[in-house]
């Protein structure tokens, strides 16, 4: 409450018209609140009674920065500046006098500028986590400010300030990161390239991980097929930063890859659209995904502690004539047969299988219609009993036909082995 009295006693000097002391009140209210206007408009007022008018505009636009509708200031920032130029009326004609203002004013303005920026150190500016200027600052309870994703990045593994390490668990379940809207309006107002230089990169960050093609995030775990679900658990940092990465460049797709103790991961895997995310409050969260295009692996890379890769879509290719009569029937005949393995199945079974991907797809009604075929064939190749090896070649295959026919191999096996 101390700066309300400085701010007070201010006010009494200025009536009695004792300006120094008035002025140094109102520093010392600036001090003690800086992001508090009325204390900047005081000031302002003090210096405006001494004649210092640059000084005192430069106080003003502090005030128009903390509180960027704050009529008083702009009126009488205003103010100032149309008396500093009233003297010129007397002598001089009133165009004369406009355009004397406007190089006035745009001279007030560079002073200004300068002024605020040698008092406004970009450095200060700085986030402690990227070292570059504030992106989306946000501030903790414990005051501490950080770039939005920085400070995420570090929550994902200790919910704990970086620079303080106050426990911050509470702050983390309630995920209502507040923007600094101070920090963000001097950033905006006094380092305008700089922060538009900041956001090019921002921009040119998300474009490239936006990019579907290459640098894909791979997540290694399990294998996963085009349309059919793929619900994930999600409790390692690099794969949280992966998830929120892949949720904020809009594109909610990431790729899905069996694990290969040489390679690393498969050479073939399926890019996975995430439907839904559920976040629990230690940071851990369940993503629902689906399956949507098959891949061929180019190149392994790395980015940020998680696997990514540059991949080729695959599409089946599609036949004509003869090819496409003989296709129909192979397809009809397997899906005849795919049912009978199904209905088979124990009713526990059934259910189970049912719960986890959803009921046996009916067949499509224009058969290569889709560049992945038929959706009830991933879906059988997803609840068969088959290991991960097993049905990975499945991935790869970009026949129709060559799918079916293994499809019937492996339904023929089961058969055999139930009748043995
Ligand atoms: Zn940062
Ligand atoms: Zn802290």
């Amino acid at each position: 409450m101390d700066h309300i009295l400085f701010s007070n006693r201010s006010q009494i000097h200025s009536s009695l018209k004792h300006y120094e002391k008035a002025l140094r009140d109102a520093e010392m209210a600036c001090c003690l609140k800086p992001d508090w206007s009325k204390g900047h408009i005081r000031k302002a007022q003090a210096l405006v009674s001494l004649g210092r008018t640059e000084e005192a505009l430069r106080e003003y636009l502090l005030c128009v920065s903390i509180e960027p509708d704050c009529r008083l200031a702009k009126t009488e920032a205003h103010k100032v500046n149309m008396d500093s130029c009233g003297y010129l009326l007397h002598s001089t004609p009133l165009e004369e006098c406009i355009k004397d203002s406007v190089v006035k004013a745009a001279a007030v303005t560079d002073a200004l500028s300068s002024a605020v920026s040698e008092v406004l150190d970009p450095t200060d500016l700085e986030c402690s986590l990227c070292m570059r200027l504030f992106y989306e600052p946000v501030t903790t309870p414990c005051g501490h400010t950080f770039c939005l994703q920085c400070l995420e990045r570090c929550l994902d593994h200790n919910p704990k300030c970086p620079l303080c390490k106050e426990e911050l668990s509470d702050y983390l379940v309630q995920r209502k990161y507040c923007k600094t809207a101070l920090m963000e309006n001097l950033i905006s107002k006094f380092l305008t390239a700089e922060l538009m230089e900041r956001q090019k990169i921002h921009q040119e960050e998300i474009a490239e991980l936006s990019n579907l093609n290459k640098h894909v995030p791979i997540f290694v775990c399990t294998m996963a097929f085009p349309t059919v679900p793929c619900p994930l658990h999600i409790f390692e940092p690099c794969y949280r930063l992966m998830i929120r990465r892949c949720m904020e460049t809009g594109t909610n797709c990431f790729g899905m890859c069996l694990g290969d103790e040489l390679k690393g991961f498969a050479d073939y895997g399926c890019l996975l659209e995430i439907r839904d995310v559920q976040f629990f409050s230690d940071g851990r969260s369940v993503v629902d995904t689906i399956g949507r295009r098959r891949f061929k692996v180019i190149q392994h890379r790395e980015r940020d502690g998680y696997n990514t890769a540059d991949i080729e879509y695959l599409e089946d290719v599609k036949v004509e004539g003869v090819a496409k009569r003989e296709l129909q029937s192979l397809h009809d005949a397997v899906y005849d047969q795919a049912l009978v393995w199904v209905n088979s199945l124990k009713a526990e079974q059934k259910e189970r299988i049912e719960g986890h991907f959803g009921p046996m797809p009916e067949k499509d009604s224009e058969l290569q219609a889709s560049p992945n075929g038929p959706s009830w064939c991933w879906w059988l190749l997803a609840v068969l009993p088959l290991e991960g090896r097993a049905q990975l070649p499945f991935l790869a295959l970009t026949s129709l036909k060559d799918r079916l026919s293994g499809i019937r191999k492996v339904l023929l096996f089961m058969a055999q082995s139930r009748h043995r």
